[in-house]
């Protein structure tokens, strides 16, 4: 017989029932401290995977076959598909930052990097706390969590590793789009830029 302590809570798995205005709320009031201004909800349908963006990983990033979070390490796009398919919810979490910072390597573009990465994996355990038990994060840019990935190595944070937006095929920008959400890239170094993380949700 299944006994519980009087008064005890009993939290159930989630039943599609979509994310409520309130915890959205929530989400963005602890995202705020990772940098992140704007959190949106929508169908996994409007996701954009395409070949090409991994094709941009391979030639022209000088990440590629350097990080646990990077092509080929990575799923390849067809598995990526297959797996978007088992979600019919994300969120979108967006931030901004200044242009100038995007073509640094020193300490202070690496500690926006980590703050950013390290809210996406906050808002995935909150979520999955919540009942999302599927939650999963996609992270903006490379994980920057150590100075040097060790790669091929074992990683050294593995609760934290997730993979980047990019290394999973999505074009970010034809997302963005079928989202409705104007983007553009910052052609001035005074400009500031957005950045985009995903969550499958459910
Ligand atoms: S946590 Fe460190 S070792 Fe693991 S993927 Fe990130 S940078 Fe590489």
């Amino acid at each position: 017989m299944n006994q519980r302590m009087p008064g005890a809570k009993v939290v159930p798995f989630r039943t599609k029932e979509g994310i409520s205005q309130h915890l959205i709320r929530r989400l963005l009031k602890k995202g705020e401290h990772y940098g992140l201004n704007r959190i949106i909800p929508f169908p996994t349908t409007k996701i954009i995977v395409a070949n090409w963006v991994r094709l941009k990983c391979r030639y022209g990033c000088s990440r590629y076959n350097t990080s646990w979070c990077c092509p080929p390490a990575t799923l390849k796009t067809d598995r990526v598909q297959t797996v978007l398919d088992e979600y019919e919810t994300a969120i979108l979490l967006v931030g901004s930052t200044d242009r100038a910072d995007f073509y640094l390597n020193n300490n202070r573009k690496r500690a926006k990097q980590v703050r950013c990465w390290k809210g996406v994996v906050s808002l995935e355990r909150m979520l999955f706390i919540e009942g999302y038990y599927k939650a999963f994060g996609l992270v903006s840019e490379c994980c920057a969590l150590c100075k040097t990935c060790v790669y091929p190595h074992a990683c050294k944070f593995p609760q934290e590793k997730r993979p980047s937006v990019e290394s999973f095929s999505i074009d970010i920008f034809g997302t963005l789009k079928t989202l409705g959400l104007q983007t553009k890239v910052a052609g001035d170094r005074k400009e500031s830029y957005n950045y985009y993380a995903l969550i499958l949700l459910e």
